[in-house]
């Protein structure tokens, strides 16, 4: 079902829904299942996996460093496919623009539509890790809302080449990213919401924002939103804090501002248990404020760990 089928059949009450990553290469997905596993108690809806940028690694090569570029979580489709089997719930895949050409972007959805995969996250990636700013491969997309576009087309049975005739249109559900403490790139919050109506328009069905800490923020988000006239369904996105060096990562990773109570919080631990238990309640709080200002899905970026997760879900849902 498509994710925003499942937010019009909850008939107003609100979802718990969560995201993962694939597994680094070469590890064993038992242990992707060991921390979905206590989670669908909770009843998921879907669950979201990640794609990874490629990265440079230096491997030695007679004596010397040789530079060679891999993705290091390869197999989103793959372990949504896995994943939907083995639970029988609904996998969103997430598709990049960076790193991918239309054509490779093509055939992932093929694949996608022959799975049963019915939603896709449509998202350009971020800047390689040398790099400083998002460049888009030869071939590929430069913004996510040309990738949006591209899903669009598909979904009316118009492929990269004219020479297709689709008899089996592909429906995908679209969900694209949104900010509320804005785009690290973008000028003003505002020139960003420009920018996210442009992706409503060309096609995504639903919204997904990024980590935040301070549920005003989200709330005044969705009025401008809503002020400029995006009327699709917005998930927030939000995800606990586990060790004292998020206080650091986060606001330089995503350009997010912590408010100074949970800072205060965290600094007072001693011990990264006492870190993990403030960020649990936290975010238990937040989930809560959510949950009664009646938000499609409380969507939670477990990276991988579940226990997190799912003390907070025990909590609110
Ligand atoms: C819910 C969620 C899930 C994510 N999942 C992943 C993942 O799986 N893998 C991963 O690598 N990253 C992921 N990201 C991170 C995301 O790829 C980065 O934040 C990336 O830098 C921007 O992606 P976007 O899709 O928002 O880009 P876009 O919507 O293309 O926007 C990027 C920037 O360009 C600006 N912009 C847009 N269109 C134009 C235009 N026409 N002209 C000028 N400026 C423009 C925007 O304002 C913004 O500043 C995720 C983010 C979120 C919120």
């Amino acid at each position: 079902m498509k994710v925003t089928e499942h937010i019009k059949k909850a008939n107003g009450k609100t979802l718990f829904s969560f995201e993962i990553i694939p597994p680094k290469k070469g590890k064993n997905i038992r242990e992707l299942y060991d921390n979905i596993d206590p989670l669908m108690e909770f009843k998921p809806p879907f669950i979201d996996v990640t794609t990874s940028r490629e990265e440079y690694v230096y491997v030695e090569k007679d004596g010397l460093l040789d530079r060679q570029i891999t993705r290091m979580r390869p197999g989103t489709v793959g372990i949504c496919a896995a994943i939907k089997h083995k639970y029988n719930v609904d996998t969103v895949p997430h598709v990049l623009c960076g790193g991918f050409t239309r054509e490779e972007t093509e055939y992932l959805l093929v694949d996608c539509h022959y799975l049963g995969i019915e939603n896709v996250m449509a998202l350009r990636g971020d800047a390689m890790n040398h790099q400083k700013y998002f460049e888009a491969s030869e071939g590929g997309h430069k913004y996510a809302c040309d990738l949006v576009k591209q899903i669009r087309n598909m979904n009316d049975g118009k492929y990269l080449h004219d020479v297709i005739e689709a008899d089996h249109k592909s429906d995908f559900c679209i969900g694209v990213a949104g900010y509320p403490e804005k785009h690290l790139e973008a000028p003003s919050l505002q020139s960003d919401l420009k920018r996210l109506k442009e992706k409503v328009d060309a096609g995504a069905d639903y919204i997904v924002t990024q980590m935040f800490f301070d549920n005003s923020k989200f709330f005044r988000f969705v009025e401008e939103a809503k002020k400029m006239g995006i009327d699709v369904p917005i998930i927030p996105g939000i995800k606990p804090i586990a060790v004292e060096r998020h206080l650091q990562i986060l606001p330089q990773v995503f350009k997010i501002d912590l408010p100074e109570e949970l800072i205060h919080e965290v600094e007072k631990c001693k011990t990264n248990a006492e870190v993990r238990q403030v960020g649990v309640e936290w975010c238990i709080k937040q989930s809560k404020e959510l949950v009664d200002a009646g938000v499609p899905t409380v969507h939670y970026y477990s990276m991988g760990k579940s226990s997190n997760i799912q003390k907070i879900a025990a909590a609110v849902f």
